[in-house]
């Protein structure tokens, strides 16, 4: 066995600690309490919480972001291009909102403790905006990326390399790309999906672009087809570098498992996922799931984004006190690490990490 590559982190009673010994049952019973002792925690502040703090705060934010679409077409009807900017911004965080944190919560069924509600949100949010398959979703995010998360081949945010490009056309041109390849992608996936399932997804997608493309003729007064399809595309790219990036950063350069010797749920998420600090605009549009509690999110990921930030400090101080990883990083810092090592990140083969001792 090898030891661990990431050297940063410190000793862990569950990690170095046993390096070149072999795993013990007894370590591993250690390890699967800690997570019970961490889990019941957790489920102290859930049921100290009400409704509101489990669901309403995020239900109201998305709420605001529908409630605020009319103004934001009704301001590209101005000839002020600061007004015309005001609502290309305005409907550019609502569509990352209603995309990013209406999908990825809706995806995990945090919205609602209904399941009727939880499918309609995830039709609505998938669908409809984003222009996205829901089964593959839910799929690939939920079942693979959750599941597996850094387990090479299987929710190792391989999807998201394209070792062609070039760092600086991936970091900084390709994220253009998004908005076009989005429902080219859920097109191609519905290949895989029964009949009645495509033709769903087909016509909800097609619901959610025409009826944009509809109220940007008819609402904001654009007068060719052209124009309004260029001014689709720049709301739907308004944030789509932070997204592409969030999406390396949080996983990518962290240590990988392998199939046959993946580590314990708790190791998996304290090692493979890392927290970006609190960014106003991220937090509103993509939610705290997926910028300052990812670690959180992936522990409990059926916490909304308002309960994760709640628990943060819970299982931060767990993590710490029980001597295991988390990890945090600036986005600054995680972008000029990838702009130098882009090649080993997104262009090699990532190497194994095997933690010695709690297989
Ligand atoms: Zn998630």
């Amino acid at each position: 066995m090898s030891t661990c590559r990431m050297s940063a982190l410190t000793p862990t009673e569950g990690w170095f600690s046993l390096q070149g010994r072999r795993p013990t049952p007894a370590h591993r019973r250690l390890l699967l309490l800690r997570v019970r002792q961490l889990e019941a925690l957790v489920q102290d502040v859930v049921k100290a919480s009400s409704w509101w703090e489990r669901h309403g705060v995020d239900c109201a934010i998305l709420a605001l972001s529908v409630l605020a679409l009319p103004a934001g077409f009704l301001c590209l009807r101005s000839e002020h291009v600061l007004v015309f900017a005001v609502g290309v911004t305005i409907l550019g965080v609502c569509h990352y909102t209603l995309t990013v944190k209406g999908s990825h919560l809706a995806t995990h069924g945090a919205l609602t403790e209904s399941k009727r509600w939880s499918k309609i949100w995830l039709l609505f949010f998938v669908e409809v905006c984003t222009a996205f398959t829901a089964e593959y979703a839910k799929y690939g995010h939920v079942k693979m990326h959750h599941a597996y998360t850094n387990v090479v081949g299987l929710g190792d945010s391989s999807t998201w390399r394209l070792p062609g490009l070039n760092r600086y056309v991936y970091m900084f041109l390709a994220p253009l790309m998004i908005p076009v390849i989005t429902p080219l992608v859920a097109v191609e996936r519905l290949r895989k999906v029964e009949g009645w399932t495509a033709v769903r997804t087909l016509g909800l997608m097609a619901l959610g672009l025409y009826g944009h493309y509809w109220l940007l003729l008819n609402l904001s007064g654009f007068k060719s087809p052209s124009s309004a399809l260029a001014c689709m595309f720049l709301t739907r790219a308004l944030l789509a570098h932070p997204y592409l990036h969030v999406n390396i950063f949080q996983h990518i350069g962290l240590p990988m498992f392998s199939r046959d010797h993946k580590p314990l749920r708790i190791h998996m998420m304290s090692l493979g996922v890392l927290n970006l600090p609190r960014l106003p605009v991220l937090d509103w549009a993509f939610g705290h799931s997926l910028i300052s509690c990812h670690v959180e999110h992936h522990l409990f990921p059926r916490l909304s984004d308002n309960m994760c930030l709640k628990v943060k400090p819970v299982v931060s101080r767990f993590l710490h006190e029980k001597q295991l990883p988390y990890n945090e990083d600036s986005y600054l810092a995680r972008l000029r690490l990838f702009l130098s090592r882009y090649e080993e990140f997104m262009v090699q083969a990532p190497p194994i990490t095997e933690l010695v001792g709690v297989q």
